[in-house]
């Protein structure tokens, strides 16, 4: 690939690529954007096929977390880093602790975090070479598990797509179907229990059906079924792509709200077939952004109830991409990013005026 005319380097302010030798550790970090401040995300322990879809991966993430921090109301730009090879090979002390001190040369343009196939103890090890790590469990000051979290955000942005899509919020004798009962999944069938809905579950793992089977008001389908039942809402909370070709005419929901990322296999594609259905789609990004959201609150002293408050704006951020999405005629994906980029452009000059030393009242 070529690196400046790679249509996923979209507008990225800085990649790196690091390695160490000794260790075998190959990493890339993508800082997408700043404007709003430091580029926040994850870092994913992969083995991909090649170097090309290890750079593609992560300039589409990093640039996915501009627009969820944003979108949320977070004063964090985008980033995300991915380590190439396999947690076996990869997942050691000092492998970590190289990759520590490739973070730590950002001077915290780059902050880092847990993501898929890295665990609380790796984040540990790159701690020990840089504070530049974010959710961190709470014995070492950090905000711990960001599940509880999203899980109550999907809820919140529940009951808001339902306010749009039925005229009221509540969710008493909604029948809502859960794909997925992992860390958010749990969280989510109880909160929707006790609002008093009927639950439909599924997951490829039997036991924690079982589990799930002991709520109130909670029945379970075969994993393939879960698209064909008869729903209000469709709660994805398992893999991303699952509102595809093949899914899309089956469902016979008013909603799809759930705290999987890349729920639609296409963006424009399906969300254009959503909105010409009167399918409320809201859009991944923001409905699931609790997790972000709570681990922003280690950047200015971490305060649970302020985390839970600010997660409860995804009910009105939601709002606002409805309403965008009907005022333009536009799927609601266009719209949550159109509020995105605003703020970035809005909120992001006046940083950078900030940081500058511009002022801004310029007769003060
Ligand atoms: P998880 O891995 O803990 O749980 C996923 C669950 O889905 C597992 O129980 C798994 O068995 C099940 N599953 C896998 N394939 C399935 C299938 N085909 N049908 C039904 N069930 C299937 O993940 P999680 O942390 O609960 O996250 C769930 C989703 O939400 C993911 O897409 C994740 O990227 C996204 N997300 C999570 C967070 C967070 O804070 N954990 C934040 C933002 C987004």
């Amino acid at each position: 690939m070529g690196f400046f005319n790679a249509p996923e380097l979209n507008h990225h302010e800085q990649v790196l690529f690091g390695q160490d030798e000794e260790t075998g550790l190959k990493a890339i970090i993508a800082v997408h954007n700043t404007s709003l401040g430091p580029a926040l995300g994850g870092c994913r322990v992969w083995n991909y096929e090649s170097e090309d879809d290890a750079l593609r991966d992560v300039l589409r993430l990093s640039e996915g977390m501009t627009y969820k921090s944003a979108l949320a109301g977070l004063n964090l730009g985008g980033g995300k880093s991915v380590i190439l090879g396999r947690v076996r090979d990869i997942g050691n002390e000092a492998a970590f602790r190289a990759f520590g001190r490739i973070v730590d040369s950002l001077g915290g343009r780059y902050v880092t975090a847990e993501d898929v196939n890295t665990t609380p103890q790796m984040m540990e090890w790159v701690h020990e070479e840089t504070n530049y790590v974010a959710g961190l469990s709470p014995e070492l000051g950090g905000s711990g598990d960001p599940s509880p979290f999203t899980a109550w955000g999907t809820f919140v942005g529940i009951k808001s797509s339902v306010n749009r899509a039925f005229g009221s919020d509540s969710l008493e004798g909604k029948t809502i179907a859960v794909q997925g009962l992992g860390h958010v999944g749990i969280y989510l069938v109880e909160h929707l229990s006790k609002a008093g809905a009927k639950i439909i579950v599924t997951d490829i793992k039997q036991d924690r059906i079982n589990e799930m089977l002991k709520i109130k008001n909670v029945t379970a389908v075969a994993p393939d079924e879960i698209y064909d039942v008869e729903m209000d809402i469709f709660a994805p909370c398992a893999l991303g792509s699952v509102v595809n070709d093949k899914t899309i005419d089956r469902l016979k929901c008013q909603v799809i709200a759930g705290a999987a990322n890349n729920i639609l296999a296409d963006y424009d594609k399906h969300g254009k077939i959503l909105m010409e259905r009167g399918v409320l789609y809201a859009p991944d990004y923001a409905i699931n952004a609790g997790g972000v959201i709570n681990v922003y609150g280690e950047f200015e002293g971490y305060n649970e109830k302020r985390s839970y408050s600010r997660v409860n704006h995804i009910y009105e951020i939601l709002q606002q991409i409805f309403t965008r999405s009907e005022a333009e005629n536009i799927p609601t994906m266009d719209a949550a990013d159109i509020l995105a980029e605003e703020r970035i452009r809005k909120i992001g000059r006046l940083k950078q005026m900030h940081r500058s030393g511009t002022r801004l009242f310029s007769k003060i």
